[in-house]
């Protein structure tokens, strides 16, 4: 069973709420589907958007609010995967049933965790991938790992052991109780570099020891914007999602503002790319 919407956004800080308030006040059936505040957590207060002082926080609780009081529906929960099948179709952590909706505003911020470990850099694409259904088939019958500990990690993992040899996940540290439900080989300690001539060969730990990987997936915190874009098609601007003047990105139905699109991160940037995203979808749908 699925539960369908017109619009589902993913990302509920100004950019998707933004987007959502106008999506909601042209009578259409929305979604926002949120994880907690994000960027507004940290931004103790905000003094420099129009008419407004006040802390991140309060900010971000107001917002859905407001979207919540013109008719969205507010879910609480973290987006795993979005596929498109005739529409796109949303997969979440803790609710059973997929979403399904003609189009999808991705304004899920950005993500403030990396791996910023040696030799990562010359070996994307030649071994590092952070999209396991994008580049899963170039790793058929070799061994893989993959970096991370939450769900989004073990969904990334689980696509991979139809495909890969073997799957270990490596938690860099952190604990890897939901790996080890899952079924997964782990390691847990901290990765310092990987290595490689001309295509990733070792991964490299703290404590000395290496492991030889043919794949290395980073699948690190929640999906973010980029990851999801990525996994549809969408073309990418360096680290973020690529949009045209009408917050459209070169996939039908999909539209992205805020943070993840780059450039002046800040609530009044956000707030319009929301604002222009939402627009722009209303006008998508009503051309359906
Ligand atoms: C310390 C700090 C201080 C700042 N101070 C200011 C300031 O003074 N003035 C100013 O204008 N800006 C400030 N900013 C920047 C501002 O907070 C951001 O530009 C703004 O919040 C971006 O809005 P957004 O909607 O794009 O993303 P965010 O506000 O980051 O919201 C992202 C949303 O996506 C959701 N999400 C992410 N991944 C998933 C997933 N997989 N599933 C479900 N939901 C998901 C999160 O739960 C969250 O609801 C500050 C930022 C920081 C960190």
């Amino acid at each position: 069973m699925t539960t369908n919407f017109q619009a589902i956004i993913i990302g509920g800080g100004p950019a998707g709420v933004s987007a959502a308030l106008y999506l909601a006040r042209a009578n259409i059936s929305t979604a926002i589907i949120e994880n907690g505040p994000g960027a507004l957590a940290r931004a103790h207060k905000i003094d420099n958007y129009y008419g407004i002082s006040a802390s991140g926080i309060k900010m971000y609780a107001e917002g859905l609010e407001q979207a919540a009081a013109l008719g969205a529906t507010i879910i609480q929960d973290e987006v795993l995967a979005v596929e498109y099948t005739g529409s796109y179709m949303v997969t979440l952590k803790n609710t059973a049933e997929p979403l399904t909706a003609p189009v999808i505003i991705l304004a899920t911020g950005t993500k403030n965790i990396s791996l910023a470990i040696e030799g990562l850099a010359a070996l994307e694409g030649r071994g590092i991938s952070y999209c396991a259904v994008c580049d899963g088939f170039f790793f058929r019958k070799k061994k893989v790992a993959v970096v991370g500990n939450g769900p989004y990690a073990i969904h990334e993992a689980e696509h991979l052991k139809h495909l890969a040899a073997s799957v270990t996940i490596l938690t860099n540290g952190k604990e890897d109780s939901l790996a080890k439900e899952a079924g997964f080989a782990t390691i847990t300690t901290p990765l310092t570099k990987v290595s490689g001539d001309g295509r990733l060969e070792a991964v490299h730990f703290d404590d000395g020891t290496t492991m030889e990987a043919d794949g290395l997936f980073l699948a690190l915190g929640t999906a973010d914007s980029t990851d999801l874009a990525r996994k549809l098609g969408a073309q990418l601007k360096e680290r973020y999602v690529a949009i045209d003047e009408q917050g459209a990105t070169n996939v039908p139905g999909l539209f992205a503002a805020g943070d993840c699109t780059g450039g002046l991160r800040q609530v009044a940037k956000a707030v319009y790319e929301g604002s222009l995203a939402g627009m722009s979808a209303v006008k998508y749908i009503r051309n359906l």
